[in-house]
């Protein structure tokens, strides 16, 4: 390994060798070859995506003058003219680079705009680049703005900035403006993985990918820290040594931490933080690495074949994607990226890591309900009743203080019936809500039995017997996997008014307001699947009309019902309480209460 610093010996000379940017590259090349040039560009981006490296190569498109010096303006400069090797060297006296983040008063600049009206020495033009153009006084600015207004027609501007918003609109308004995106984790891996080669250096393709990561969109950093990678693995860039090169967290030790967190395990929990610890791993580094970790299981869980199935996390982040709520994923995430900004408030690191990790488990609504009594308000996290007969109803919310970190807040209730409520709870029978129930809740209006409800306005929902025979077979047909379209949508939109389980074959009379559900295509398919679940012929007769108590109207209910006892569990909630209270322009964010 010679001497010559990675990120110099690759640095881009041209435009095609230039990687993640193609946008901007295609742009500029095409404005070089048709002629149509600019006087002033502004290249935005964060760090080390490119913009200095872009700006030299438009240098050299501007002055170059071909191997045979009879070339002119191209997007593709030779690189062996005097014009494009004295700017490779950073010795071209028609190029300037000013660093505005250390010359950022008046007098650097009327310097600089002092020598604009003269022509260029060697070149065809000058280019002044200043790179953190946001960091000039306002007097630099104003000073500059003169000449961007009328400059001389030799003379072009690359201004570069990290942060666009502090460039006053009157310089933006005068530049072309591009925005370099910082690379993604697989281009800079895959560049990284070239140049080794070419320096005939053995690289662990993890080892890469660490440095990918935590070169954060950054090539010049990444290209930094494959150096600093190979002088400290003595010319050899193996995974465990770049690991514990850059503080890079084992995901190992991350999978345990969110499989103890599936498995509401504290011990394990604090256990694993106790093995970073004892390893001596940084607490920071885990918790970036959770956040990764969560980022792609919440990827999986939106896009399942979203991930690079080559990559060796990728089955691991699938495998945990199927143990959390998407929600559940969030709010890792979340919890993981906002305790790593305040382990530095934290005792020390691994208390503030310990504490993160408890966060989490406090927040995890499964098997967070332990046999207990009624959770007094003081515990923070879940107020569990008495274990529940049935599934317990869960409710989740986030709350939103002003200006602060979104609180989600989860509550697991049993189905015991609520403090709130008077009558008991009975799954076919929707209560009549109380007055500060959500408007959806409505008192039950009784109908004639098997009578049609209007078919526009909804009505109440009154369950009739036979409406539960009725779904009770859908329901099995469903389970089964017996129907599917139009025949199960009949099942699911049909009332049953009237059956004949005595009879041979059984009757049954179904009402179904649409009509294209009542051809007999559906009817027949539906009629065969109930003969081979009740093992007997059966008849089905479809009425036209308004279906009142129809299976699909019953999940409606259900999910009518849940939603209501969501919303009350969270209002009445104590921790909600406070939040509201604390923070006075705190709200709950429309739509996020969901029963679970
Ligand atoms: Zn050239």
């Amino acid at each position: 390994m010679s001497s010559t610093v990675l990120a110099r010996k690759y640095r881009p000379r041209n435009f095609e060798t230039l990687v993640g940017q193609a946008h901007v590259v295609q742009a500029l090349a095409n404005a070089l070859t048709q002629q149509r040039l600019h006087h002033a560009y502004l290249f935005t981006g964060t760090r080390g995506v490119g913009k200095t490296t872009i700006a030299r190569i438009l240098a050299k498109s501007l002055n170059c003058t071909g191997p045979d010096g009879s070339g002119g303006i191209t997007a593709q400069p030779c690189g062996v003219c005097a014009a494009c090797r004295d700017i490779d060297a950073g010795r071209f006296i028609d190029y300037v680079e000013l660093d505005a983040a250390s010359n950022r008063g008046v007098d650097e600049i009327s310097q600089l705009l002092d020598q604009a009206v003269y022509k260029p020495v060697v070149g065809r033009f000058k280019v002044y680049m200043i790179d953190e153009v946001h960091m000039l006084s306002n007097t630099a600015f104003n000073a500059m703005l003169k000449t961007l207004e009328e400059p001389p027609e030799y003379l072009k501007f690359v201004l570069a900035t990290t942060d666009p918003q502090k460039v006053p609109p009157t310089v933006l308004s005068r530049c072309l403006q591009f925005n370099l995106r910082p690379m993604a984790p697989q281009t800079v891996q895959q560049h990284l993985g070239t140049v080794l080669e070419n320096e005939h250096i053995e690289a662990e393709p993890g080892a890469l990918r660490l440095i990918a990561r935590a070169a954060r969109g950054s090539m010049r950093d990444a290209l930094s820290l494959t150096d600093q990678a190979i002088a400290y693995g003595s010319g050899r860039l193996g995974e465990a040594g770049v690991r514990q090169m850059l503080g890079a967290v084992d995901r190992g030790h991350v999978v345990r931490m969110l499989d103890a967190l599936a498995a509401a395990d504290g011990a394990a929990l604090v256990g694993a933080a106790d093995a970073l610890r004892g390893l001596g791993l940084s607490a920071a580094g885990a918790l970036d690495e959770l956040a990764a970790l969560a980022q792609q299981m919440a990827v999986v869980q939106a896009v399942p074949d979203a991930l690079d199935e080559t990559d060796p996390d990728t089955p691991q982040a699938h495998r945990l994607a199927a143990l959390f709520a998407p929600d559940e994923t969030q709010l890792i995430y979340s919890i993981a990226v906002h305790g790593r900004a305040e382990l530095a408030l934290a005792p020390d690191e691994y208390s503030g890591l310990v504490m993160v990790l408890l966060r989490l488990l406090a927040f995890r609504p499964k098997n967070a309900v332990p046999a207990s009594p009624p959770a007094p308000a003081k515990a923070p996290a879940v107020a569990a009743a008495a274990t529940p007969p049935k599934t317990p109803a869960v409710a989740k919310a986030m709350v939103m203080p002003a200006a602060a970190v979104p609180v989600a807040v989860t509550r697991v209730v049993s189905n015991e019936p609520p403090p709130w409520m008077d009558a008991p709870f009975e799954d076919e029978v929707v209560d009549a809500a109380p007055a500060s129930a959500p408007a959806h809740e409505r008192e039950p209006v009784a109908y004639g039995a098997g009578a049609p409800a209007p078919s526009t306005a909804p009505s109440a929902f009154v369950p009739t017997a036979l409406g539960t025979r009725w779904a009770e077979w859908v329901g099995a047909l469903n389970a089964a996997g017996s129907i599917s379209a139009f025949a199960r949508e009949l099942a699911m939109q049909a009332e049953c008014i009237a059956l004949d389980e005595g009879a041979t074959p059984i009757a049954c009379t179904l009402r179904v307001e649409r009509e294209s559900l009542r051809a007999s295509a559906p009817c027949e398919k539906l009629q065969a699947a109930l003969a081979a679940l009740l093992g007997r012929a059966v008849r089905l007769d479809l009425q036209a009309g308004a279906a009142a108590d129809s299976p699909a109207r019953r999940e409606a209910e259900e999910r009518a019902r849940r939603q209501a006892q969501a919303e009350q569990i969270i209002h009445d909630d104590p921790l909600v309480r406070a939040l509201m209270a604390q923070y006075k322009t705190a709200r709950i964010v429309p739509g996020s209460i969901k029963p679970h």
